[in-house]
This record gives structure tokens, C-alpha cells and sequence, in this order.
């Protein structure tokens, strides 16, 4: 058996690329650890079945990000900020929380150069950090969502929001889905009056669901713009993370090159 265990959480899990990509990097790397995938249906019980199966660290995605938040000892300053936690380590049987998904999401937006305005359509969890470690690195985000509620937080925390029925359009240099729409269906974001009105401004889209064009990312080809989807945010992400739970001991470039072969397979 490996030295160091390691898995992700979540339900569903079945879909998820993450045992694949760290498994291939602990393989290039020569690292002793195995990355598996566990299904937990209840999300109180995650520090107790993280302790139960031995293992030295975890990713931990859609429903049990703010369970994470709540199992640590110790959280990085950023996840204490944003409230989420998607990877934790355990070191000297306490357990260490980071959100490596917002960090993940700024590289991949990085790739498109002269960026200022973003647009993000959908105010969940991930629009949340996102959100924050954009502001703190200049962008000026401004949060469109399908309803009202989940705008609050947004709005103590400064930022320009609005739902369907009062935004007013602007040129945004990218508009990026931040909802499940699309994920297990063939829904727009937004209604695509909206749509049609930002696109055409936007140097480029983005999409944070990968391993399909999403209906919004086919309307952003017949606007002719450059698109993105999920898949780099993936990949930063997992490999933030994988630096975390090999404790720094290698480098983001060198990581990559082993991670990135998953989305070749
Ligand atoms: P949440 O459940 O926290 O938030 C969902 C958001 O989507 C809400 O704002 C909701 O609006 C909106 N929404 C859902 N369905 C629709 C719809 N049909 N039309 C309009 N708005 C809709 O989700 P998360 O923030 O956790 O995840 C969002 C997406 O990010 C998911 O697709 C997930 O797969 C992806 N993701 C990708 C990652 C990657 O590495 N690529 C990492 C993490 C997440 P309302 O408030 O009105 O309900």
C-alpha cells in the first residue's frame, strides 16, 4: 500500500478527474501516495471518515465544501475569508484548509492578457471565491444571478450585483457562467436577450463546467468569440492542491507536466 492516501469527496464522485490527475502526478513524480475517490452521503461526517481511512489529505467538492470549512483546525487566511474549503491536509492529526478552486479560476483567466471588467453570471459558492480573489487581484467583477438571495453577501461585500430584471448591459471584457446550467442540461445561464447583449462586447467566455461545450459556450462561438472552458481551472486547481499535500516539494510547472496527461487520456 502507498505511504500517503489520498481522495476526494463528494456526491456524486463517480465523474470526477481529480484520482486520474494526481494519481499521474504522484506517478511521474515518484511519490509513495494513491488518490481515490469516496462518496459521502453525509457531510458531518467528514472529519470522521477522513480520520477513518487513514488518509493525509483530500479535495472536496459540490455538496461538502462548507462541511470542509467546518472540519478544519486550521484555516489558510484566504479560505477563512471566502468560507469554502476544497483541500485539506492533515499534519500531526490536525486538519489544514485551503480553497486552491478561486486561485485555480485567476490563472486560467490569465491566459487573456488585458482583462479589467468581468462579468460573472451566477452567485453560488464558486462565483463566491472567485469573486474575492479577483477583486484583491484588480478585476472589477460585477455578479448577475438568476434571483435575489444568494446577492446579498455579494452586495456587503461591494460588489456591483444584479438579477435578470434590473441589469442594465455594459461591455464587459469577459463574461464568464459561473451556474450548473449546462452541466446536466441544455439551459443558458441567463436568457439569452442578456446574452446576446454582452457577448458581443466581451473579448472572450468563459465557462468553469468542462468536458462539454456548453450551450453557453456554442453562443459565444456564434458571437466569433475565443472561449475557455473548465478544464485549466481544473487542472490549476489540482495542481495547487497536490502542491499542499506534497508540502511545496515540487514545482507548479513540474506538477503540470505529469497532472495535464489526464485531459490528454
Ligand atoms: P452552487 O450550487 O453554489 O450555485 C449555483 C448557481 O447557479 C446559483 O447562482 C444559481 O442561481 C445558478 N443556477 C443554477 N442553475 C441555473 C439555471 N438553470 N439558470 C440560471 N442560473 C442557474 O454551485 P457552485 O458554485 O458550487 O458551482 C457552480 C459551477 O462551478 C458548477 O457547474 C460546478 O461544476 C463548477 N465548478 C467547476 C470547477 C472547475 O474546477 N472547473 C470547480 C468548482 C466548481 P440561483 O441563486 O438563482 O439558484
Amino acid at each position: 500500500m502507498a505511504a500517503h492516501l489520498f481522495a476526494i469527496f463528494g456526491n456524486p464522485v463517480s465523474h470526477s478527474k481529480s484520482p486520474l490527475m494526481h494519481n499521474l502526478a504522484f506517478k511521474g513524480l515518484e511519490f509513495d501516495g494513491c488518490y481515490n475517490r469516496y462518496r459521502l452521503e453525509n457531510g458531518e461526517m467528514l472529519r470522521e471518515t477522513f480520520f477513518t481511512l487513514g488518509l493525509k489529505g483530500i479535495n472536496i467538492t459540490v455538496p461538502h465544501k462548507e462541511h470542509a470549512y467546518n472540519a478544519c483546525d486550521t484555516l489558510d487566511d484566504f479560505a477563512k475569508k471566502v468560507g469554502a474549503v476544497n483541500t485539506i491536509v492533515e499534519k500531526n492529526g490536525k486538519l489544514y484548509g485551503y480553497n486552491t478552486d478561486a486561485p485555480g479560476f485567476l490563472k486560467a483567466i490569465g491566459e487573456f492578457g488585458d482583462v479589467k471588467t468581468v462579468l460573472f453570471l451566477g452567485a453560488g459558492g464558486t462565483a463566491q471565491s472567485t469573486a474575492v480573489i479577483l477583486k484583491e487581484a484588480g478585476y472589477e467583477v460585477t455578479i448577475l444571478n438568476r434571483s435575489a438571495p444568494r446577492l446579498e453577501r455579494f452586495i456587503k461585500e461591494g460588489f456591483e450585483t444584479a438579477t435578470f430584471e434590473n441589469f442594465s448591459p455594459k461591455a464587459y471584457d469577459l463574461v464568464v457562467n459561473m451556474t450548473s446550467a449546462g452541466l446536466e442540461d441544455e439551459s443558458l445561464p441567463a436568457p439569452q436577450g442578456i446574452l446576446d447583449d454582452v457577448i458581443p462586447e466581451a473579448k472572450a467566455c468563459v465557462d468553469v463546467i468542462y468536458g462539454k461545450e456548453t450551450p453557453f459556450l456554442k453562443l459565444a462561438k456564434v458571437h466569433g468569440k475565443p472561449t475557455k472552458d473548465g478544464s485549466d481551472m481544473l487542472l490549476y486547481q489540482g495542481i495547487i492542491a497536490f502542491e499542499h499535500f506534497t508540502d511545496h516539494r515540487y514545482g507548479f510547472d513540474e506538477i503540470k507536466h505529469h497532472m495535464q496527461k489526464a485531459f490528454e487520456l
